[in-house]
């Protein structure tokens, strides 16, 4: 499944990220709500976990938008206040299910399979696009009979282009999911990081190849020779 966490305690978030990878999900993460509300609105997430006190829009606005714009994605609400009006607020705004801080990790991994099984609960263990394999269990990256073994790294920001392969993945995302928001990675780090997948996709000689975008980030496409 892919979920969104929206949490601005960054510590928490990382948690529940490393919880839910384990289990097998594909995890972005942002720290506020207008964020949450861009992402919800160009990538399809099976889940999107929403904390309510967040900078820039709460969680219950976040929901509000997201339903008054049509999206039915299911909404775990996170909050540290358990009092039952901010319970009914949350569901009256469009939340699908409510959990309070603190929680532990059997209780989190209930709800997120209780809520995905109504999605249909499909655990990837690979990615696929065009003529390339990445097998998620082993980190190898496969092309017709030949295949390599990627870094931990490497294989990081290969699953986040083969998730949404013809959507721009931008560097700071990256640096984000790939390397954590308190790193001190820069741009630097992430061009490194293409061009050791770029030498691994030629020596594999598929045809896909990692584009620029310029200033922005990257994406997958077919070489054209
Ligand atoms: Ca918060």
């Amino acid at each position: 499944m892919k979920i969104l966490i929206v949490e601005d305690e960054v510590s928490l978030a990382r948690a529940i990220k490393k919880i839910l990878e384990d289990e097998g999900h594909f995890i972005d993460m942002v720290h506020d709500g207008k964020s949450a509300l861009e992402y919800a609105e160009i990538f399809p997430y099976d889940l999107i976990i929403l904390d309510v006190m967040l900078p820039k829009m709460d969680g219950t606005e976040v929901v509000k938008k997201i339903r008054a714009d049509g999206l039915s994605t299911p909404v775990l609400m996170l909050t540290a206040r358990a009092a039952v009006s901010d319970k009914v607020a949350g569901l009256n705004s469009g939340a699908d299910d409510y959990m309070t801080k603190p929680f532990d990790t059997n209780e989190l991994l209930a709800r997120v399979n209780a809520m995905t099984r109504r999605t249909g609960n499909v655990i990837f263990k690979e990615l696929t696009y065009e003529d390339i394999v990445l097998n998620l269990d082993s980190a190898e990256l496969k092309c017709g009979k030949s295949s390599v073994q990627l870094s931990k790294k490497e294989f990081e920001v290969a699953k986040m282009l083969l998730t949404n392969p013809q959507m721009t993945v931008t560097k700071e995302s990256l640096i984000v999911n790939v390397w954590g928001i308190e790193s001190d990675a820069t741009d630097n780090n992430v061009e490194a990081y293409i061009s050791f997948l770029r030498k691994k996709l030629k020596y594999l000689n598929s045809r896909v190849v990692i584009k620029n975008v310029q200033k922005i980030g990257y994406h997958l496409e077919i070489s054209k020779q």
